[in-house]
């Protein structure tokens, strides 16, 4: 028998195109067909398409509540919510974690998506938080662009050359480019792991 009076956190990791937004859509609709009330958000920075929806790469597209930070999340949170998906997490800093543990303690479902590696291959975020607190992780794996084996590195490509390792870490919806690349295909140029900021 479940027991409902704590939460749990499910994390949804990968990288780009690896199925994670698909992956939350498919677990919101099974909460939905089990009638238990849930919110789902996402960082109003995901702009490809529209500010209303979860976008999977796969055309499956969810409504969604467009969130600027964590306290924009808080916010919006109704006390009968029980499930509360999060897609893009990687994109709120790092007060989201706290608000994710206290959903929790309030006996909440969390279920977040997000890139658990830059476009550097350097941990994102909030996310190695995060999937140290979970109860469960997916990591899922896209099909390399270059080669067709499994990828778990997102490579971004500004006019077709690989980006450099000091480019701004969020771009979104700028001119540059991504794929899913596998170990040996993910291509950057490594500066001294000390130069990475916190
Ligand atoms: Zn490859």
């Amino acid at each position: 028998m479940q027991n409902f009076h704590k939460g749990s956190l499910e994390v949804i990791c990968g990288s780009m195109f690896s199925g994670k937004s698909e992956e939350l859509i498919r677990r919101i609709r099974r909460v939905e067909f089990a009638q238990l009330p849930v919110q789902v958000f996402k960082h109003s920075l995901d702009n490809r398409k529209t500010i209303e929806h979860i976008n999977a790469h796969s055309g499956y597209n969810y409504p969604a509540i467009a969130a600027e930070n964590a306290e924009a999340i808080e916010n919006f949170l109704l006390p009968e919510s029980m499930v509360i998906a999060i897609d893009e997490i990687q994109f709120f800093d790092k007060s989201i974690i706290d608000i994710c543990m206290k959903l929790i303690t309030l006996g909440k479902r969390v279920i977040v998506a997000g890139l658990d590696l830059d476009f550097r291959g350097i941990p994102f975020g909030c996310m190695p938080d995060l999937l140290s607190r979970a109860d469960s992780i997916t990591k899922l794996k896209a099909v390399c662009n270059q080669c067709g084996a499994d990828a778990h590195h997102t490579q971004r490509l500004v006019s077709g050359k690989p980006a450099d390792f000091n480019d701004p870490l969020i771009l979104v919806g700028a001119q540059e480019c991504y794929q899913a690349r596998c170990r040996n295909c993910f291509e950057i140029t490594y500066n001294s792991l000390a130069q990475v900021q916190a």
